[in-house]
Order: structure tokens, then C-alpha cells, then sequence
């Protein structure tokens, strides 16, 4: 009988992920940090809160995280239990859009905000 060994890349057995919300400017160290150790990141941003409170600004997203994974986290970060579907929609929907507009490639995860209940 024939056996499949998935691997990562290089062969590896083993990955180790690192996944951060938000997209705070407390990001710049920790990429620099990551940048220094061959780690990658995935950040899960919400585009709709760019430069509010202590996040990053919208200009400052795609050389921050270049080299690491952006994700969706929604639009505003809602509590998605507390919100109609079609907001929802909107939300995802729409800081997808925003994100791939920002980073130019194709945004594939996403980030659940808020608590589950
Ligand atoms: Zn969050």
C-alpha cells in the first residue's frame, strides 16, 4: 500500500504559526523581532479602524507586514453575535475588499472578532 507524507516546505515536519489581531502599532517590534528569526506572522487587520486608538495607519500596513500574512478580521470589529447577517456581510465583505486593495493579493483567512458569546 502506497503512503502519502505531507510535509512542509523544505520537508520539514514541523511549522510553528504565529497569528496577532488587530493590527496595532506594537506590530512594528514584534515583525522586527520576527523579521530578525526567520519567523512569518499572520495579522488579522481590521481596515475600517486604521489609525484609531493605537493602530497602525492605513499607509503604514503593507511595509509593516511585507514578508508576512494579512488576514480579514472585519471592517470594525463588531461582536458578530450581536449583529444582523447582512452587517456581517458588509463586514467581511468589505475589509476583505479594503485589505486586498491595500496589500494586492488575494486575502484568504480571517480572524473572528469579539467573544463567541
Ligand atoms: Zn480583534
Amino acid at each position: 500500500m502506497k503512503s502519502i507524507q505531507l510535509r512542509y516546505p523544505q520537508g520539514k515536519f514541523k511549522a510553528l504559526t504565529m497569528s496577532y489581531d488587530d493590527g496595532r502599532n506594537a506590530d512594528k517590534r514584534l515583525v522586527d523581532i520576527f523579521n530578525r528569526n526567520g519567523i512569518k506572522g499572520t495579522f488579522h487587520i481590521n481596515s475600517g479602524l486604521t489609525g484609531t486608538l493605537d493602530r497602525l495607519e492605513e499607509g503604514e500596513l503593507g511595509r509593516t507586514y511585507e514578508g508576512h500574512e494579512a488576514s480579514a478580521h472585519t471592517l470594525t470589529h463588531p461582536t458578530i453575535a450581536r449583529i444582523p447577517k447582512e452587517l456581517l456581510v458588509h463586514e467581511v465583505m468589505e475589509d476583505r475588499k479594503n485589505l486586498e486593495r491595500i496589500f494586492g493579493y488575494t486575502i484568504r483567512g480571517m480572524s473572528y472578532p469579539g467573544r463567541l458569546l
